[in-house]
């Protein structure tokens, strides 16, 4: 029996031997295309060949390529554990011809690969070809329909024709595009799951499982044009895609894709954490979450491990919903804590040989997940209640739907994100008012983009929609690189009513300036947009950031003085700010440099920032640098900056850059052209030589040694397995260390020793001034065990009247909190009791009374006896009936004052 290895190495092997290319597989998450959000095809590195873009560098290329349908026109999330064979992560093998072999070739070969060296029965195949659509006056695929009895055994009453949605291939809605055929594979009635629907038959895309798709192939030869017309490419090009999994499954001869080697050591180690079993049956709520966490631990790893990271948006927001539910089908088999993170090495096991990149970051890519079931795990299992309830009220109510505002406070208080909040529903075959839940999303949106955009003038314009980005025109701002102020003409401003080219810039209020020329440098690749002035001898304009919008640089500020109108010459200044700026920004490319040099090559950057004041940057690390890291860091870029080497700019082609091995920020989309930033080679023939090469277009210094030094100040988390380092250069850097340098002057001032000594000093005075905390605890509650004494002896000798003890004395305590200790204890120890005592402290006097509640009921107040004796120590009090407290000004007259006292009591008692 062949192995999944062997599978994926036969398919390339076999197209190896007919000529054709290995190419690696592209990344999961595309760098350089901002309209996928992952690789769903094995045709996305390529597509730039089939828009006449590029031109191939071979003609026949084999691979096998990482895939994800968790979103847009290919989403089977919903899918997966609920058949055998669809999955949210899979790999899918391709051949390819770029107007090289067509149709019969990839026809045959196809076929011979699968009945031949493969040994599939032949019988068991079926194939599918285009038939045409009238409405889009396209022909059906006669070439393919006659090929495939020609050049392969299959008789002609297998090959079917099919429509649009399975047999015409289109990227968009413009572009190349073809039709296709499909290979399925019948495993026989046994594997239909659809026996119960009534009315249901057995067909080919029929939907249920036992006709399944296994490989399909692509013929692009047309171009939809803008007006919906196809066109035959000049051109011909084969693109094929058959799924590893399905293959896999049916030469291992196993009913299910997660029976095969490629899911079975994933299953058994859930099996082992989580101590259920599984017996691979589809309608089994147990067994469905196996798989569901199987299916989704492959795609966390493999997108992770490709620089995705969970967040709130994007890709990041895709990567947080898998996660999220295979958290909540964790809780099925009993998982309360996070375990996923766990099945990653088996995954590196299973996929490393064909993706080495998975080893190579498994670490890092568990403490990404544990600490994303970790944050969810807080809240999951009150939002099952929170749910729950919900359901409930939904099950009672008519329509049976879960209510839009119960999704929304699960999305947003517990992390539900809507589709889990769907399957859960789906469950108890409910539905979710989602409209309700769009609107409350909208709301929430509009809020925050409120919020994030007030001040953007804009961005203000923008959002009225009296800005048509198209229409702004573009500014030359080369100049950035080579020079602070230039010579321009004001061609017009944006303002909230749009752009604008007549009349005058008002004063004072919010505006865009846009010049035909500038060496303002425009907010990108992290660094700030620039700060200056906009002069001549009618106006000054103060420029407080500068943005693009597509080519136009808006330089965004106020009319300070005189009047400035369209045509007008100027000069363009950028602020001193441009110097730190310059500074910064060459310390970042250091500094990842750095980075990469002490923990690793893993590092990837995940954004920065370059302002005059500071840079930050960061960076993918799974845990907090230790301090000898940062020293190293620290180290190294210091110095870089002390041998001052020349820092060189070029612009070359992109494929040129690649070369290089310049580094692109992951993601990001490059033009054709772009800019390297080399630090440590002489000049552009000398790029190799650099150890820093990095795709910038941002503001740099000539040498490293203008950075003139180097500080971290703060190294963070700022979400989980993402690190930011804050550091300092030039004079700010030289700012800081002034200010830290008077602080220790100014303490060792204080502290009267030398700055060298000043840390033991201060330690020796903390352990000291621990000491004396100490010693004082122990003085008072000796001293309050005094106090308790003196109260007592008190008792012992006071008067009584009938039973009630009246106790009058003078205590030596100072503490307010002591005696009232201890007029509660007398309260307590003589049942009736009268209490009045005093204490003198520093030429102040404290008075206290306590009544026990049988005195209080009787008439008499602690409140109304210290009132009136208080002014006798030039004082004044009052209090409650029970317990009463006055102070006064005069120690001498104390007794005075409790004789008077005793007398109240007394009298009182006796009227009582
Ligand atoms: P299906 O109709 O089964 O969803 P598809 O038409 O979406 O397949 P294609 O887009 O043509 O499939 O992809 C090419 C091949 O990739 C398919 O023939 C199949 O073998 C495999 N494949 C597609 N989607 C998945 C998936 N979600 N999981 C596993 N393999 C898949
Ligand atoms: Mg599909």
């Amino acid at each position: 029996m062949l192995s999944a290895k062997q599978v994926r190495d036969g398919f390339i092997d076999f197209f190896k031997d007919k000529g054709h290319e290995f190419v690696p597989s592209s990344p999961i998450v595309p760098i350089d295309d901002e309209t996928l959000l992952f690789a769903n095809a094995g045709m996305n590195q390529f597509k730039d060949i089939f828009l006449g873009l590029t031109q191939p560098q071979h003609r026949r290329v084999v691979n096998s390529q990482k895939c994800l349908r968790v979103s847009g026109k290919h989403n089977d999330l919903e899918q997966v554990g609920k058949d055998t064979y669809h999955h949210t992560f899979f790999e899918m093998l391709g051949n390819w011809s770029f107007d090289d072999y067509f149709k019969a070739e990839a026809i045959q070969w196809a076929w011979e690969l699968l009945t031949e060296v493969w040994g599939i029965d032949p019988n068991r195949l079926w194939t599918t070809v285009f038939q045409g659509d009238a409405e889009d006056s396209s022909p059906p695929d006669s070439d393919a329909k006659s090929l495939w009895p020609k050049v392969t055994s299959i008789p002609d009453e297998r090959v079917l024709f099919g429509g649009k949605k399975d047999n015409f291939w289109e990227m968009g809605n413009i572009g190349p595009c073809g039709p296709c055929s499909e290979i399925h594979i019948d495993l026989g009635p046994d594997m239909c799951n659809k026996k119960d629907v009534p009315g249901h038959k057995c067909v080919i895309n029929g939907g249920c499982g036992r006709f399944i798709e296994l490989w399909n192939l692509v013929f692009i030869q047309y171009n939809r044009n803008e007006s919906g017309e196809l066109v035959p490419l000049s051109a011909n090009y084969v693109d094929t895609g058959a799924g590893l999994e399905r293959i896999v499954a049916v030469l291992q001869k196993k009913k299910s894709n997660y029976d095969t080697d490629l899911f079975m050591p994933i299953i058994g180690a859930v099996e082992e954490i989580t101590g259920y079993e599984y017996s691979s049956e589809l309608n089994n709520r147990i067994d469905n979450a196996f798989r569901v966490i199987s299916d989704h631990i492959r795609s966390l790893t493999l997108a992770i491990t490709d620089g995705a990271t969970p967040s709130n948006e994007g890709r990041g927001y895709v990567i947080r919903r898998i996660l999220r539910r295979a958290a909540r089908f964790g809780r099925e088999l009993g998982m309360h804590e996070p375990f996923m993170y766990k099945l990653v090495p088996t995954v590196a096991n299973c996929l490393g040989d064909a993706f080495g990149e998975i080893k190579a970051r498994a670490d890092y890519v568990s403490t990404v997940i544990e600490s994303e079931e970790a944050n969810f795990g807080r809240t999951l299992d009150r939002g099952i209640e929170i749910f729950d309830a919900a359901a409930r009220r939904a099950q009672k109510s008519k329509d049976k739907v879960i209510d839009g505002e119960d999704a929304f406070q699960l999305y947003d208080t517990y992390g539900f994100p809507l589709d889990l909040t769907q399957l859960m529903a789906e469950e108890r075959k409910l539905k979710v008012d989602t409209d309700k839940f769009d609107e409350l999303m909208e709301e929430q949106r509009e809020r925050s983009r409120i919020v994030g955009l007030s001040g953007s003038i804009t961005a203000k314009a923008l959002l009225s929609g009296k800005l048509t980005v198209t229409k702004l025109p573009a500014t030359e701002d080369l100049h950035k690189y080579s020079t602070d102020s230039c010579d321009s003409k004001i061609i017009g401003w944006i303002e909230t009513e749009g752009f604008k080219n007549q009349g005058r810039i008002k004063a004072g209020v919010d505006i865009g300036i846009v010049l035909d020329r500038t060496c303002f440098y425009a907010e990108a690749g992290g660094q700030v947009g620039d700060c200056g002035v906009i002069e001549s001898d009618r106006g000054r304009f103060i420029v407080d950031n500068t943005t693009k919008i597509a080519n136009c640089v808006i330089h965004q500020g106020r009319l300070a003085e005189g009047a400035f109108s369209a045509g007008d010459k100027v000069r363009a200044i950028v602020s001193k700010d441009r110097e730190g700026i310059k500074k910064n920004h060459t310390a970042t490319h250091l500094l990842q440099w750095a980075l990469r040099q002490v923990i690793g090559e893993s590092v990837t950057q995940q954004g920065s920032l370059v302002g005059p004041d500071y840079l930050r940057f960061d960076f993918t690390y799974p845990k907090a640098l230790s301090n000898k890291q940062l020293k190293e860091v620290e180290q190294s870029v210091r110095e870089k900056i002390a041998t001052d080497l020349p820092v060189t700019c070029a612009v070359m082609p992109k494929s040129e850059a690649e070369k290089l091995g310049a580094m692109a920020l992951f993601g990001e989309k490059y033009g054709n052209e772009v800019r390297v930033v080399a630090i440590g080679a002489e000049d552009k023939g000398q790029l190799k030589e650099a150890f820093s090469r990095e795709f910038c277009g941002g503001t740099h210094c000539h040498n490293t040694g203008q950075i003139g030094g180097f500080k971290i100040t703060k190294e963070e988390s700022i979400s989980a397995g993402v690190r930011r380092i804050t550091a300092l250069t030039g004079e700010k850097l030289t700012e800081f260390l002034e200010q830290r340098s008077e602080i220790v002057d100014e303490l060792s001032e204080v502290l009267k020793v030398p700055a060298e000594t000043l840390v033991d000093r201060v330690e020796k005075l903390i352990k000291e001034n621990k000491k004396l905390a100490k010693e004082l605890k122990s003085a008072s509650r000796r001293r309050g065990s005094d106090t308790m004494a003196e109260a007592k002896k008190l008792l012992d000798k006071c008067e009584k009247i009938d039973r009630t003890s009246v106790i009058i004395g003078r205590l030596s305590t100072t503490s307010v909190e002591q005696a009232r200790t201890a007029i509660d204890m007398l309260k307590k120890k003589a049942k009736s009791a009268a209490v009045i005592l005093a204490f003198a402290d520093n030429g102040k006097v404290i008075l206290l009374a306590g009544m026990t509640d049988d005195l209080v009921k009787k008439g008499l107040s602690a409140g109304v006896l210290v009132k009136a004796i208080a002014p006798i120590v030039d004082g004044g009090g009052g209090g409650r009936a029970q317990m009463a407290e006055a102070g006064g000004k005069n120690p001498e007259k104390i007794d005075d004052a409790l004789t008077k006292a005793h007398e109240i009591i007394k009298e009182k008692l006796a009227n009582a």
